[in-house]
């Protein structure tokens, strides 16, 4: 065995203390990593994901914020990392219409910043670019792969559009290890409450134990191809492994609507509902106690969509020999067990 097969690997992820960041560490720990967690200083507690996966203490936190440009270079410069996972961003599609400025510089310009510190300090590390389906928004082909155009449908399409591009421009004028993986949306027991799936499993599990009395949503008919993080987060690492960099679709390869997410998450609770109008206004109601449960608010619709994304994974499971384990029943089931754990306790309901 060489010197270098026995060196433990050294990774630096920003956005340790988001969904994925917080899969990722758990799998970088197991695999035997040294992993440092790029963390922003803010007043809440945003530990929570890390202690859930048991590795908050397993990792060492840095002070990092994408939009410091001296904070990237030094945090880079100091930790020296074998592989850099740019999972941090402003996320949720919904705030880039409301934040455009500030979502084009974390998403945007961030990993640019990365990029640079890496070109001049660690030109040798490799680097994974959080890149995401948002880019192909308003899709230009069914189903979405690599060779998909980009039609991006809200400043935070646009920006990981321009951060997607920067990686493959690296990877191609400096040679660097530079890897995008184009993920389709995937969510976990550990999502942020502002994404629908996480919205619905959350309150639904309130309503059924009396804590809430209304779900208020927006575009039912919009489909996603849903897949779980902790399958996703294996894809991050495979395509970091590959003797060149590339780019890779990560998705199920199967779409569903926002209101077959409501049914089956409702189901799974012992609601029955039934759909009344269509649009804003419409109302899900439970059968069995003739309660509406479901509103449809014009609050929650966005002022572009992305209707429809399905993805074609065969680059993937080709070449990495990725295949996603947790099918869309399984993860609700997933998540309506944890939430519903979560309401009956009053704890870590984040
Ligand atoms: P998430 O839960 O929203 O986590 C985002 C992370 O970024 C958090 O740790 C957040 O820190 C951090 N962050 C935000 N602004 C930052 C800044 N200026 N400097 C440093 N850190 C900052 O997102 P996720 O679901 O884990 O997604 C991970 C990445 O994959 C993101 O880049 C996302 O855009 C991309 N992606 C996600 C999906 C999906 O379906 N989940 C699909 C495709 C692509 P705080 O805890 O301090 O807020
Ligand atoms: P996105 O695909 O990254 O935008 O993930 P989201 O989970 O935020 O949204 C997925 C889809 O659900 C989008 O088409 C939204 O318009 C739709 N949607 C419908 N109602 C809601 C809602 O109340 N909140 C959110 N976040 N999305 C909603």
């Amino acid at each position: 065995m060489g010197l270098n097969s026995l060196k433990k690997k050294t990774a630096l992820v920003t956005g340790v203390t988001g969904q994925d960041g917080a899969y990722l560490a758990r799998l970088l720990v197991d695999k035997g990593y040294k992993v440092y967690g790029g963390c922003r200083r803010v007043s809440v507690d945003n530990l929570w994901r890390l202690r859930e996966v048991d590795v908050l203490d397993k990792i060492e936190l840095i002070d990092f914020d994408l939009q410091e440009i001296g904070n990237v270079t030094r945090a880079i410069r100091q930790t020296r990392p074998d592989e850099i996972y740019n999972l941090a961003a402003q996320s949720f599609v919904g705030v880039s219409f409301e934040l455009p400025v500030t979502t084009s510089q974390i998403d945007g310009m961030g990993c640019l910043h990365i990029l640079e510190a890496m070109r001049d300090y660690v030109p040798e590390a490799r680097f994974y670019q959080a890149s995401t389906s948002e880019m192909f928004g308003k899709v230009q082909a069914i189903p979405q792969q690599e060779t998909t155009p980009f039609y991006p449908r809200s400043p935070y399409g646009v920006a990981k559009v321009f951060a997607h591009y920067m990686t493959q421009n690296y990877r191609e004028s400096y040679n660097l290890h530079a890897s995008s993986g184009i993920l389709f949306n995937h969510e976990s027991p550990l999502r942020g409450q502002e994404f629908v799936t996480r919205k619905i499993t959350l309150a639904l599990a309130r309503i059924a134990a009396g804590q809430q009395d209304l779900l208020e949503l927006g575009n039912m008919d919009a489909k996603r191809d849903w897949g779980f993080a902790g399958d996703y987060v294996k894809a991050m690492w495979a395509m970091l492994q590959q003797d060149t960099a590339d780019d890779y679709v990560i998705a199920t390869g199967e779409t569903f609507t926002v209101r077959y997410f409501c049914e089956r998450a409702a189901s799974l609770l012992g609601f029955d509902l039934r759909w009344e109008g269509h649009g804003p206004g419409e109302q899900g109601i439970d059968r069995k106690s003739g309660k509406t449960v479901i509103h449809v608010s014009p609050k929650f619709f966005r002022p572009a969509e992305v209707e429809l994304l399905v993805g074609l994974p065969d680059k993937a499971r080709n070449r990495l020999g990725w295949t996603p384990e947790v099918k869309l029943d399984g993860l609700i089931e997933m998540m309506i067990t944890a939430d519903r754990a979560r309401v009956a306790t009053g704890c870590n309901v984040q």
